[in-house]
């Protein structure tokens, strides 16, 4: 299929498996447009460019993540909100995304791929590390401050890099003591189970497991003024708590997908902290054994596709 005005297609070579995937195939979260590619985090070569592209070329490394365009003109894109906008279109959910050998991108939204990254190790840095960096601004966790960070899969192994390189203290609670270790060797302070309490009150705490008890247990966590944010596009619940665990203005905040402001400011971290990411590969033919094994908690680092 050859681009159309304002795209380019890409030759893909690399697509992530998100658990926002896995949710779409699974049905937690309903599909907009069926059959659908699902893959946002997607990078590879441009192969064709649409018309009127001008600040691409045939032969440049690009990558495609979770959103694909959004309408520009709104009183959200207006004022940097572009993550808000109610006319946005997602890769993989409104659009074909990057579990395929080529895949369309609006040029205007297509990101630019550091250097230093190899088109498997960056692929994971377009969803899960640019959605924990929104997560962090999100919590407003400052220099130096105490950080949780709950639940320690793709999107938080990126996450507690960023955090550690900005000299936060940062406390790790997973259920799994293997992750518990790795959080550890990543420079976490502490790290233990979501019924333990970190040593200290948090400042700012991000919520990766899908899950209201673990935001909750985020939330008792806080010091006065603390924010727990939810980096999740669906959980199952939130439970009843009492008011006084959110008194003392402690708050709850959702992350609702990034601007293209978050991916550039986050890409150009990734390469100068550096970034390391893991990678477990499966070929493109082999995604859904990938999405199954994302499902049972077997991935170590985060899954990606070769194309
Ligand atoms: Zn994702
Ligand atoms: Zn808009």
């Amino acid at each position: 299929m050859p681009p159309g005005p304002g795209e380019i297609a890409l030759d893909v070579t690399a697509c992530g498996v998100c658990r926002t995937d896995l949710h779409l195939c699974e049905g937690d979260v309903a599909l907009r447009h069926s059959p659908i590619v699902p893959g946002h985090q997607v990078v590879g070569r441009v192969a064709a460019l649409g018309e009127g592209v001008t600040d691409w070329k045939v032969g440049d490394r690009a990558g495609g993540a979770w959103l694909a365009r959004s309408c520009g003109v709104c009183s959200y894109c207006a004022t940097g909100r572009e993550n808000l906008c109610e006319r946005a279109e997602f890769t993989g959910w409104d659009r074909d995304g990057g579990y395929a050998t080529r895949a369309l991108l609006y040029a205007d939204f297509a990101l630019r791929i550091p250097e230093g990254f190899d088109d498997m190790a960056a692929a994971p840095l377009l969803c899960g590390g640019v959605i924990g960096y929104r997560s962090l601004k999100v919590s407003g966790i400052r220099p130096g401050g105490r950080l949780g960070l709950y639940g320690f899969g793709a999107s938080a192994l990126l996450t507690i890099q960023v955090a550690v390189h900005w000299g936060c203290e940062v406390f790790v609670c997973t259920r799994n003591p293997e992750e518990q270790s790795r959080a550890r060797t990543l420079g976490a302070v502490w790290a233990g189970g979501y019924e333990q309490m970190p040593p200290a009150p948090l400042d700012a705490a991000v919520t990766f497991a899908p899950s209201g008890e673990v935001v909750l247990a985020a939330l008792r966590a806080l010091g006065r003024g603390g924010t727990v944010a939810i980096n999740a596009i669906h959980l199952d619940g939130v439970p009843a708590f009492s008011y006084d665990e959110l008194w003392w203005e402690r708050s709850l905040r959702s992350v609702a997908n990034f601007t293209r402001d978050d991916a550039r400011e986050f890409l150009a971290l990734a390469r100068e902290i550096p970034v390391r990411t893991a990678v477990d590969a499966y070929p493109l033919a082999e995604a859904n054994r990938a999405l199954l094994a994302l499902s049972r908690g077997k991935i170590r680092g985060a899954a990606v596709l070769t194309v």
